[in-house]
């Protein structure tokens, strides 16, 4: 038996590589919460959460007061009888899911150690190699090109493309990189809810009329317009996802209900953790509902978690994992590493994670 003695959280910061912009923000330095949870048995949990104020209302005071609070709340469980502490972690606080998140993931990583297992054996194995896109922010075309064709010959193969702005500054945008790194070359367009229903849909269009393939449409209206969303999917031939619109098994059955997506992108610091994620995953894999693993801007230890969940579940066949290579730190020993574009595994137990340090 192994209970839970503390919880501790430490923040975090981290300068970024390039600046990262979206149609949402615009960030150079990035502050994570580690989180560490304690046992009698000498093991460590570990975990981290990522604040992203306008896409979850979360910051890192909100953070680290939802962690204390939980840490009150599941202190002497015993990691053995997990589903009363995920249920206990869940329902003890209302929304708060980055700090839920956080512990959800040192949890896990317990669970797997205390089997002496890595975490992706324990969820369900390697189901397939991971590969991940790269994010390209929203800047001038110029500047859009120019890191374009940097991530190509760093050996990455799909691009995601940050637009929602001007619809028709987009089209040419998109057009422009297109031409410059060649029709082989997968690209994935995120709007960060920039453009309307209709906005979208012209500019969806518009691609398909210049013969610009798109592998897929992430968020491309506002979060609660999931009438918009069912709009755009309609209207668009390219695959459409939910990003900010889903949080919550919740949101996946309404959104799945509705018709309004063909994918779901799922994160950990919207939906609480893996043991929500889990099942946000089934209800899209009964929907016949592709999924895509995404993350916040956030540092190697939660990205891991994101990791080892999505290479173990077969609905999970998208990776938009690159937020750790444009922080200039990596507080973990062990976790995930980068080989290119492959996201590689160690075989030590849980996260595969043996220290942090900030
Ligand atoms: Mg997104």
């Amino acid at each position: 038996m192994m209970k839970i003695t503390d919880i501790n959280s430490q923040l975090v910061t981290i300068p970024l590589i390039t600046t990262f912009k979206t149609a949402l923000r615009s960030v150079d330095r990035i502050e994570n919460i580690l989180v560490t949870v304690l046992t009698d048995s000498g093991q460590v949990g570990f975990g981290s959460a990522a604040p992203a104020a306008v896409i979850t209302g979360e910051t890192v005071s909100s953070i680290v007061g939802g962690i204390e609070h939980i840490r009150d709340n599941i202190v002497g469980m015993e990691i053995d009888n997990s589903e009363k502490i995920f249920q206990r972690l869940n329902s003890c606080i209302i929304g708060c899911m980055s700090a839920k998140a956080a512990v959800d993931m040192a949890i896990y990583d317990l669970l797997a150690k205390s089997l002496g297992i890595p975490l992706y054996r324990l969820l369900g194995g390697l189901t397939h190699d991971v590969e991940t896109d790269i994010t390209v922010s929203l800047d001038t075309v110029e500047k859009m090109i120019v890191e374009s064709r940097e991530k190509l010959n760093r050996g990455f193969n799909i691009l995601k493309i940050k637009v929602g702005g001007d619809p028709e500054r987009d089209i040419h945008r998109l057009q422009s990189i297109h031409e410059a790194v060649g029709s082989e070359i997968k690209i994935r367009i995120d709007a960060n809810q920039g453009w309307s229903d209709k906005e979208a849909v012209l500019v969806g269009k518009e691609l398909e009329r210049r013969g610009i393939n798109i592998e897929l449409m992430e968020q491309p209206v506002a979060a609660r317009d999931f009438d918009g969303l069912r709009y755009v999917r309609d209207n668009v031939t390219f695959p459409v996802y939910a990003d900010e619109s889903i949080f919550s098994p919740e949101d996946a059955l309404e959104l799945i209900g509705m018709r309004a997506v063909d994918g779901l992108n799922i994160k950990l610091m919207k939906c609480g953790g893996i043991y929500n994620a889990l099942k946000i995953a089934s209800i899209a894999e009964t929907a016949g509902i592709p999924c895509m693993i995404g993350s916040m801007m956030e540092c190697h230890i939660s990205v891991s978690a994101a990791a080892h969940l999505a290479v173990s579940r077969a609905v999970i066949g998208r990776y938009d994992l690159d937020a750790p290579l444009f922080c200039s730190m990596n507080p973990a020993t062990g976790g995930i590493s980068y080989q290119g574009s492959r996201v590689c595994f160690s075989d030590s137990p849980g996260l595969g994670i043996s220290s942090i340090s900030i």
